[in-house]
């Protein structure tokens, strides 16, 4: 197709549709481009810093994620200084968050040979857990503020507003509008935000009980929801206390 864009990718050659992201033409070219906020679902806003790449005659480097294709344009996605930026990123966050759940972005740190302890000795944060409500915890010491659970509550999927950012600079959190709880929030409990949260930060109640050792029968007692008086359903013979 003549409209189609032409680019080299590590030295690969390849033709993509206007509008591609580097992101996704280095998908196509099968070439692994890490990423931490950037999710299939929901759309890209270059956040993380992650996936930044370095294009020939370009001033710095871009966020692969929201960077569209351009006509001949030459992209590394692992040149030394793409991977020192990576590098300190990484480093950057694992000396403040707790990334202990966070299985994927250990292994983006092994993989440019992170040091966190480069960091170490400085403000780390340590926000209580939050434990509001009978379906999930927040625990926020481990959020990395990729916005995915933002982005879910609102208008990429359920439409809801529950979640959005509260704070400022290094004391940037995920919260609730003047810090409700959740149940006093227009939360749903759809669960959705806990599906996509990549580091532990949201975590289902039952499965943190459970971790806590807390017997079955008295997870059982603790997560289930109160029935609303006058809106019995399907099941409620099943869960009725
Ligand atoms: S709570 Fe989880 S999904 Fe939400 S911003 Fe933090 S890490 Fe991302």
């Amino acid at each position: 197709m003549t409209d189609e864009i032409e680019l080299s990718i590590d030295g690969q050659q390849l033709q993509v549709a206007p509008g591609t992201t580097l992101l996704e033409a280095a998908e196509q070219a099968g070439i692994d481009v890490p990423v931490i906020c950037y999710f299939g679902h929901t759309t890209a806003n270059g956040l993380c810093r992650m996936c930044v790449v370095e294009t020939k005659g370009a001033r710095g480097l871009q966020p692969a994620c929201v960077t569209a294709v351009k006509q001949g344009a030459e992209i590394q996605t692992h040149s030394p200084d793409v991977v020192r930026a990576r590098r300190t990123i990484l480093e950057m966050l694992a000396a403040t968050v707790d990334l202990s759940e966070a299985p994927e972005v250990r292994r983006m740190m092994d993989q440019v040979e992170a040091r966190p302890e480069r960091f170490a000795g400085g403000e780390t944060r340590q926000p209580p857990l939050l434990d509001d409500n009978p379906m999930y915890i927040r625990d926020y010491a481990k959020c990395v503020l990729c916005w995915r659970c933002v982005q879910v509550c609102a208008e990429d999927a359920q439409y809801t507003y529950a979640l959005n950012f509260t704070g400022r600079g290094f004391h940037t959190s995920i919260g609730t509008f003047f810090d409700k709880a959740m149940p006093q929030t227009t939360c749903v409990f759809c669960g959705q935000c806990v599906g996509v949260c990549p580091t532990g930060a949201l975590k289902g109640k039952r499965e943190y009980l459970l971790e806590q050792g807390v017997a079955p029968e008295a997870i059982f007692q603790q997560t289930r929801a109160p029935r609303r008086a006058g809106r019995r359903g399907m099941g409620d013979e099943d869960v009725a206390g």
